[in-house]
């Protein structure tokens, strides 16, 4: 056996006692953690190269590349070196949180054609804002903040599970906008998950955003060849919040033109976890992360 390879094992035997020593001493109650576990089993695991950190930028000769405006910030791709790892990066995209987004404009479409749908941007609009601010939570909190936590818990579900994740932002000003965060997705991940909470005030529950069907737009390239994939993905990730309960605003889809599908060409949804008046405690935003990794789970045939 090379000195590698028994490196290796030693390496995995020691992670599984660590493991085994912090999972019996948290059911005993003899740690009391100033961190949270999440983040400890993280640090372990990237200190035995389980997890394998890189930061990633928009290539200019990505596809689409040229259509962002603002690329300077970069996006983190956490490899999953774990012996059970699914070969599978999802890519985690904390809705908003660009400062300064919505000076800049890219265009609604890689055709250059205009918007064909109303929402941040009007109908018609040959050229969007580049990202948007996103709401206000009731709470005062802001949205693009309740995204980033619900993007944190669900990096970690993923990692835990095997999955590889492309983490879009981190903090508050990525530097990336919808185009550029689309665009890197398409280069390093499998699927693309965008989290916001909608600007309604009513708590309507979960939706996720379809394109819009008009012919024009279906069929237009890349939305043509990814749609029906995104749909799987969107109806995948209700049908586990279905499972454990949460409320689903209507048939739990709505019908829009958004630059991130418009230049996705890998399954990708946005998806609203509720409105400004939604529960943010963080039990409940507990409970948004483990719906979207069975979602997740659900369309990898899991
Ligand atoms: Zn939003």
């Amino acid at each position: 056996m090379s000195l590698f390879k028994t490196k290796k094992i030693f390496s995995v035997i020691i992670f599984i006692l660590f493991m085994f020593l912090l999972v019996s001493c948290k059911k005993e109650n003899i740690i009391e953690y100033d961190v949270p576990l999440e983040s400890m089993v993280y640090e372990v695991n990237e200190q035995f190269n389980i997890y394998e950190d890189t930061e990633v930028y928009l290539d200019k000769n990505f596809k689409y590349a040229t259509f962002s405006e603002i690329n300077d910030g970069f996006a983190i791709l956490t490899k999953n070196n774990m012996y059970k790892s699914k070969n599978k990066t999802v890519c985690v995209n904390a809705g908003h949180g660009t400062i300064n987004g919505e000076m800049y404009e890219t265009y609604s479409h890689p055709d250059k054609s205009p918007k064909l749908s109303g929402g941040s941007n009007s109908y018609g609009s040959i050229k969007s804002k580049a990202i948007t601010t996103g709401a206000v939570m009731k709470s005062g909190e802001l949205e693009s903040a309740v995204n980033l936590k619900v993007a944190k818990k669900l990096k970690n579900i993923l990692l835990q599970n095997g999955y590889s994740v492309l983490m879009i932002r981190e903090d508050e000003n990525s530097k990336l906008d919808n185009i550029a965060r689309t665009v890197i997705a398409n280069n390093y991940a499998d699927i693309h998950i965008a989290i916001h909470f909608d600007s309604t005030q009513n708590d309507k529950g979960i939706f996720y955003i379809t394109p819009i069907r008009d012919e024009n737009y279906i069929n237009m390239e890349p939305v043509r060849s990814t749609y029906e994939e995104s749909d799987r993905l969107g109806e995948s990730i209700l049908a586990a919040f279905r499972e454990i309960g949460e409320k689903i605003f209507r048939k739990g889809v709505m019908q829009l033109d958004l630059t991130q599908i418009s230049f996705s060409t890998i399954p990708n949804i946005d998806i609203e976890l509720g409105d400004r008046a939604t529960d943010i405690s963080d039990e409940n935003l507990d409970i948004f992360a483990y719906g979207l990794y069975s979602g997740v789970e659900n369309f990898f045939g899991g």
